[in-house]
């Protein structure tokens, strides 16, 4: 099972589906005429609302958003993004492909960025942040916040991993300048591939709108384009076919959380306390979405005895995620990974092994327990689902109780 949203997939989808099936409404625009009622407008009308945001754009993954997100700040080569050293390789593509430099910086025992590091990171070239709501739950926004403030930088939240998750009662994503989000089937709720922007100023949006959808103003309402930025778009469009099920998905939003969180809760319940054993900080217990129970053990070794004990594995081998398993960094750093051959600036950053210790260190000591995101990529595979029973739950709280307690008493 991918994200738990998958498991809610159904009629409300399908009749959807059938919908667009039925005038073969495949696209949001036909040719270059001004947008009528579609599924894609739809999603973003209600990701307004869902969000608390007054701008939402629809896009084709989560990628492309974080993309969009971007070009709409105006950030590319010469410009660096802070961001963590443990995120989907996502995070960093995007800023790659902006051509702005990724600089990396510690996460802590949240398994988010560490602000006093991000701090430590900030020169004259720094543009963003890049605040990744790792595994369900939010960043310290709070601390991001007055960084940001105290710099004059933006912040860019990558809420692929927690869409619907609140931090101190607001929507994550609809917090900072602009948030991307991933619609893809390991994610809260699919549309199968599809992402989202969200932003609350009108420049951003027209920026970011007009980046998706080849240079044109919003809704394609403006034929003369005369007014705003004027920038090359690219052509990063969700599908008609991708939103009908994406917008029923959305309404299915709190409903999918609630069960998320209650076989969490219910999880962790009885699960007893023990000596080296502690569950990862959260900056907003009851606002993260609860996709995952994290544990963070004292000692590396008894961390590694544990996720073999569960046929799984500690967060640091997780690939794709922790910046040393992502070979195209390597790449990077030695102006050799396409299509950055040539020479960039003469700071690239370190992005070896070793280069984030305390990351390194926490990684090593962190085990996941999948609740309703299974991925082997992210070290969950070892868990239940949003559709687990009371005794599954059991079983596998016992299963994991019995070899903590064999490795830790
Ligand atoms: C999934 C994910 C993305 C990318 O989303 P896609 O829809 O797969 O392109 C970006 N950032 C993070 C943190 C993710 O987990």
């Amino acid at each position: 099972m991918p994200g738990p949203g998958y498991a809610f997939l159904g009629q409300e989808e399908r009749q959807n589906v059938e919908e667009v099936l039925k005038n073969w409404d495949l696209t949001r625009f036909a040719y270059d005429a001004p947008e009528k009622t579609t599924f894609v407008r739809g999603l973003e009308l209600s990701a307004q609302q869902v969000f608390n945001s007054p701008y939402a754009i629809a896009v084709n993954s989560g990628t492309s958003a974080l993309l969009t997100a971007l070009a709409a700040l105006d950030i590319g080569p010469g410009d660096e993004v802070i961001v963590p050293g443990y995120t989907f390789i996502a995070s960093l593509g995007s800023i790659v492909y902006s051509g702005a430099t990724p600089v990396l910086a510690e996460v802590d025992t949240s398994l988010t960025l560490d602000p006093q590091d991000v701090e430590n990171r900030i020169t004259a070239r720094t543009r963003a942040i890049m605040a990744v709501h790792m595994l369900g739950a939010p960043c310290d926004m709070d601390a991001l916040t007055a960084i940001a403030n105290r710099h004059g930088l933006a912040i860019i939240e990558d809420t692929a991993q927690a869409c619907g998750a609140t931090y101190r009662g607001q929507r994550l994503g609809a917090i900072a300048d602009i948030g991307a989000f991933s619609l893809n089937p390991f994610k809260v709720i699919t549309s199968g591939e599809g992402g989202l922007v969200l932003t609350s100023d009108e420049r951003l949006y027209k920026r970011a709108y007009a980046f998706q959808d080849q240079g044109w103003s919003p809704l394609r309402a403006d034929r003369d384009q005369s007014d705003g930025d004027i920038l090359f778009g690219l052509n990063l469009r969700m599908a008609e076919l991708a939103a009908a099920v994406g917008i029923a998905q959305l309404d299915k939003l709190d409903t999918v959380l609630g069960q998320v969180r209650s076989a969490k809760q219910h999880l962790a319940s009885l699960i007893p306390t023990m000596p080296g054993l502690s569950r990862r900080t959260l900056h907003d217990a009851q606002g993260e979405c609860g996709t995952l129970l994290i544990y963070v053990l004292d000692d590396p070794a008894a961390a590694t005895e544990l996720a073999a004990a569960l046929d799984s594995k500690t967060m640091i081998n997780s690939g794709r995620h922790y910046y040393a398993n992502m070979p195209q960094l390597a790449g990077l750093a030695d102006a050799t990974a396409t299509p950055f051959r040539r020479a960039t600036n003469n700071s690239t950053p370190d992005y070896r092994k070793g280069s984030l210790p305390q990351t390194d260190d926490v990684l090593a000591r962190s085990i996941a327990l999948s609740v309703g995101v299974s991925d082997s990529y992210l070290g969950a595979g070892f868990g239940i689902t949003a559709r687990s029973t009371t005794d599954q739950i059991a079983q596998t709280a016992e299963e994991f109780t019995q070899a903590a307690t064999k490795i830790l008493g």
